[in-house]
C-alpha cells in the first residue's frame, strides 16, 4: 500500500499530463475481483471505440471500494489482457492523467470532501443503526414476503441527536436520500427508461462505517471529477442509473450521458458464468486466438456497426472504429457464435501469412509449439523444424486450421513427428509392393513432387502392380502419419516432402529385413 502511494507521487510529480480539449471523456471502470472476462471486453472495447471514433480520451479506473472482493494480481492481470487485447488507455493507474489517481482506494480524501457536500446541503445523513436491526428489518419483511428495504429511520433524528451521537463516537455509515423518480432518462441506447428507485430500495449507504464509499456513490464523483461525458456499461447497472441521477442533482453537477450494452449469451441462450473457462480473456490468449478475433467475435454478437453486406471479414482495429455507432447496438441480448471466433481466427491467419515479414515470427512461434508438445522427439533431435519447412508446411495448413495450436493436434502430429511403426508386419497390406515404391519414389524428381503428379503415379502404380488403389493408401497412410483417415496421399506426401515420405515407407524393408534376419537367426 505504502509503495503504490509513493509509486502514484513520483508519477504525478514525474508525468504531468494534461487535459486536451476534447467533448468525449469515456471510462471502462472494472472492479478487481477476478479475470477480464467477455463482458468486461466488450464494455472496455466500445469504450475505447467510441473514444477514438470521436477523437476522445478513454481511461480505465478501478473500482475497489469493496475491499472483501479484492483479489490480488487482479489489477495487474487486467492490464495485461487490456494491452494484449490492443485496448490501451490514454489514462491509467500506471501512466497516470490529470484526473487521477485511478483507482478508488487511492481518492479515500476525496470522497471524504464530497460527502461532507451532501450532508451540509441535507441530501445526505448519517445512519445509526445497528447491523441487529437491519437484520430484523430483513427478517420481518421476509416475513412478509415483501422485498427488504431500509426504513430510513434515521433521517428523521434531530440535529442534535446526531451531534450527540457523534460526539459519543457511535459507529455509523451516512445515507443518501432517495426520492422518487418517476421521471424517464434517455438511455443512448435504450431509449426512455423509467425506473422508480425508491419503491424497492430504502435510503442506500455511500459512506460505509469504515470510511469507504460504495460503488454508487465513488462512481459518481469519479466520473463528474474525471469529466466523463458518456458511460457506456453493461445493461445490469440500467436499474442503478436514476440512483446516479439522483446524485448528480444532489451535488447539482450535470450528468454524463448514459447507454447500456444489452447482455452477451451463450449460444444456446444462457448466461454467461463466472465458472465457464471460456468467458475469461485469458483463456482465449493461451489458446492461440489471435486478440484481433477476439474482438470480431465480440463485436459480431452485439451489433453497434454500421457495415455493408459482402463476405465475411475479420474487421481492424481502423475499420471498427469508422464503423462503430452506437445506434446500431442491439438492444436484445446477443449470443456468442464460438464457430465465427475461429472463422475469424483463420481469416486473421491467412492475412498474417500473406505478409513476408511475418514469416520469421511465425517460425519461431511453430518451433515452441512443436517443441513444447514433443518434448522426446524435441530431446532426441528428431523433429524437423527448419524454416523452410515451417513455412512450407503453414502455407498448406492455412486452409486446414483455425489457430497455430491444430498444428499439433493428433490430426496434424504427423507433419513434425514420424508416427510409431507398431503396426504387425503380417497386418500390412502389401508391404512388399510399398517396399517397391519407396524404392522408385526416390527416383521421382523433386519438382514432380507434388500432390497433382504423385496422384497419378501412385494410381499408375497400383494398377501395374495389380495391388486395389484404395488398399494401397490405406497402407501409405498408416505408414506416413499414422492415420486412418486425414489428408489425401499424394497431398501428404508433398507436405513431408520426398526424403520424408521415402524415410517413412522404407521401414517396411528394415522391418522385413529384420525379420528374415530373426528368423534366419531363430530369434
Ligand atoms: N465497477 C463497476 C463494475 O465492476 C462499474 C460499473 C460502471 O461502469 O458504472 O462493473
Amino acid at each position: 500500500m505504502q509503495r503504490s502511494i509513493l509509486k502514484t507521487a513520483i508519477l504525478q510529480l514525474t508525468q504531468k499530463r494534461f487535459f486536451k480539449k476534447q467533448p468525449v471523456r469515456v471510462r471502462f471502470a472494472p472492479s478487481p475481483t477476478g479475470y477480464l472476462h467477455l463482458g468486461g471486453l466488450r464494455t472496455a472495447l466500445y469504450n475505447y471505440l467510441f473514444a477514438r471514433k470521436n477523437n476522445g480520451t478513454f481511461i480505465l479506473r478501478i473500482e475497489d471500494t469493496d475491499q472483501t472482493r479484492v483479489v490480488p494480481e487482479a489489477v495487474e492481470q487486467l492490464h495485461d489482457d487490456l494491452l494484449w487485447a490492443g485496448i490501451i488507455p490514454d489514462e491509467d493507474p500506471i501512466r497516470f492523467g490529470p484526473t487521477g489517481p485511478y483507482v478508488q482506494s487511492e481518492r479515500l480524501e476525496i470522497y471524504g470532501e464530497q460527502v461532507i457536500k451532501l450532508l451540509e446541503n441535507g441530501s445526505a445523513y448519517h445512519c445509526f443503526c445497528s447491523e441487529r436491526r437491519l437484520e430484523m428489518l430483513r427478517r420481518e419483511a421476509a416475513r412478509a414476503s415483501q422485498v427488504p428495504k431500509y426504513d430510513n429511520r434515521c433521517r428523521h433524528l434531530s440535529q442534535e441527536n446526531v451531534k450527540e451521537k457523534l460526539k459519543n463516537g457511535e459507529k455509523h455509515c451516512i445515507r443518501f436520500k432517495l426520492s422518487p423518480t418517476p421521471d424517464p432518462f434517455k438511455d443512448m441506447v435504450y431509449g426512455d427508461i423509467t425506473f422508480d428507485v425508491s419503491v424497492s430500495e430504502g435510503d442506500p449507504i455511500i459512506m460505509k462505517s469504515d470510511g469507504y464509499p460504495t460503488y454508487h456513490f465513488a462512481n459518481v464523483v469519479d466520473d463528474h471529477l474525471m469529466e466523463i461525458s458518456h458511460v457506456l456499461r453493461g445493461v445490469e447497472w440500467q436499474i442503478s442509473t436514476p440512483k446516479h441521477l439522483l446524485l448528480y442533482k444532489a451535488f447539482g453537477w450535470t450528468p454524463p450521458q448514459f447507454g447500456h450494452l444489452p447482455l452477451i449469451l451463450n449460444s444456446d441462450g444462457s448466461k454467461l458464468s463466472k465458472r465457464q473457462d471460456d468467458i475469461r480473456v485469458d483463456f482465449y490468449r493461451k489458446s492461440g486466438i489471435f486478440p484481433i478475433a477476439l474482438i470480431n467475435y465480440i463485436t459480431h454478437a452485439g451489433g453497434g456497426f454500421e457495415r455493408e453486406q459482402g463476405p465475411q471479414e475479420c474487421y481492424s482495429y481502423a475499420d471498427l472504429i469508422k464503423q462503430f455507432s452506437v445506434e446500431k447496438i442491439n438492444v436484445n441480448s446477443s449470443k456468442l457464435r464460438p464457430e465465427k471466433l475461429l472463422e475469424f481466427n483463420q481469416l486473421e491467419l491467412c492475412s498474417l501469412l500473406e505478409n513476408e515479414k511475418n514469416n520469421k515470427i511465425f517460425v519461431q512461434s511453430v518451433i515452441k509449439l512443436v517443441s513444447d508438445s514433443f518434448p522426446e522427439r524435441k530431446a532426441d533431435g528428431s523433429l524437423k523444424l527448419d524454416e523452410d519447412h515451417i513455412l512450407l508446411t503453414l502455407k498448406w495448413a492455412k486452409s486446414r486450421i483455425n489457430k497455430l495450436t491444430d498444428l499439433v493436434s493428433p490430426d496434424l502430429a504427423f507433419l513434425w513427428v514420424v508416427p510409431p511403426f507398431s503396426q504387425n508386419l503380417k497386418e500390412l497390406k502389401h508391404a512388399e509392393t510399398v517396399q517397391v515404391l519407396s524404392e522408385k519414389l526416390s527416383d521421382v524428381e523433386e519438382n514432380n513432387f507434388n500432390k497433382d503428379s504423385l496422384k497419378n503415379y501412385l494410381k499408375e502404380f497400383a494398377n501395374n502392380n495389380g495391388v486395389p488403389f484404395a488398399e494401397l493408401m490405406r497402407t501409405l497412410r498408416s505408414l506416413l502419419s499414422g492415420l486412418k483417415d486425414g489428408p489425401g496421399v499424394a497431398e501428404m506426401m508433398e507436405i513431408l516432402g520426398r526424403k520424408r515420405t521415402v524415410d517413412r515407407l522404407k521401414r517396411v524393408s528394415d522391418e522385413s529385413s529384420a525379420r528374415n534376419h530373426r528368423s534366419i537367426q531363430g530369434i
